[in-house]
């Protein structure tokens, strides 16, 4: 009478992922997520993974391997349980108390760069307001040598994050200031020295109550949400940053899908011109920019 094979006897590296992948099948980047866990366990790349799908896996990587493959299937998002996003050409360490990046704020960076390629002027000043992980301020960073770049957030353990990625990558024109939106500007300067060429920002911009925040539960909701409508902070963001940007300058702000419409009213009501929004690789308004006349 045979009994069952131990199945950790026989498990290989492949069979473990497709395994993995099963029991992640509800989350639309379930191959990407079992491989990603896997390659962070075993120390090595995901490349590197596929070429050894045939070897067997040892019991006490298996174990290892289950339970962060059961932290993944209640919802808690990859790079909180790897503790690292990838975002431009950066590798940034996340935590809980910062939004993960998203491909799509990508989007942000590239137009940023593009209006200061080639430079209007040498040492462009940049502000990044909710920076979070400091995504958007040191991928910019890395690209503007030149630029003197400000980063604010109203948490401080987000700028405690974003302090030690700055520091990782060796980043040393990005300050980082504490407080809630343009207050965190030291009130001191002149106005003409705090003027910024090029502010960014991906502000929280969802809903109250929008049923998509329950796939967001792992996330901060300070990061998250903006009033009944969603459009709390960008009121405040495009509303505000007229003081702050020297003529010619532009706000350039990341936005709800269905929100394109609303935020260019905002941008026209705060006299902008140029006002233009952008779309992201799905096809959805995601960003919205305007010049400071
Ligand atoms: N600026 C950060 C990012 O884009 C954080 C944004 C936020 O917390 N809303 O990832």
């Amino acid at each position: 009478m045979s009994v069952a094979a131990p199945a950790a006897a026989a498990a290989t590296v492949g069979s473990v992922l497709a395994a993995a992948q099963g029991r992640l099948a509800s989350s639309p980047s379930a191959a990407l997520d079992a491989e990603v866990l896997l390659a962070h366990l075993l120390g090595t790349s995901r490349g590197a993974l596929r070429a050894l799908s045939r070897d067997p896996l040892p019991v006490a990587a298996l174990a290892a391997y289950d339970a962060l493959v059961t932290r993944r299937a209640a919802g808690e998002p990859v790079a909180y349980i790897v503790g690292y996003r990838d975002f431009w050409s950066l590798r940034l360490t996340v935590t809980p108390d910062v939004l993960v990046p998203r491909p799509e704020t990508e989007l942000l960076v590239e137009w940023g760069i593009a209006l200061l390629s080639p430079r209007p002027k040498p040492g462009p000043r940049v502000m990044d307001l909710g920076t979070g992980s400091g995504a958007i301020a040191l991928a910019v960073a890395v690209e503007l040598r030149d630029a003197s770049i400000v980063a604010t957030d109203i948490s401080s353990a987000a700028l405690a994050v974003a302090r030690g990625n700055a520091s990782s990558l060796g980043v040393t024109h990005v300050s980082f200031l504490q407080g809630n939106g343009f207050e965190a500007l030291e009130p001191g300067l002149r106005p003409d020295e705090g003027r910024f060429d090029l502010i960014l920002s991906n502000p929280p911009y969802i809903a109250e109550g929008d049923p998509h925040l329950s796939d967001l539960a792992f996330e901060p909701a300070i990061a998250l949400t903006s009033g009944p409508d969603g459009l709390r902070e960008l009121r405040a963001v495009v509303g505000g940053a007229r003081a702050h940007l020297a003529t010619g300058g532009w706000l350039l702000v990341e936005h709800g899908h269905d929100q394109g419409a609303a935020v260019r009213a905002l941008f026209a009501q705060a006299g902008f011109e140029a006002i233009e929004t952008r779309r992201d690789l799905a096809g959805h308004e995601r960003a919205t920019g305007g010049r400071a006349p």
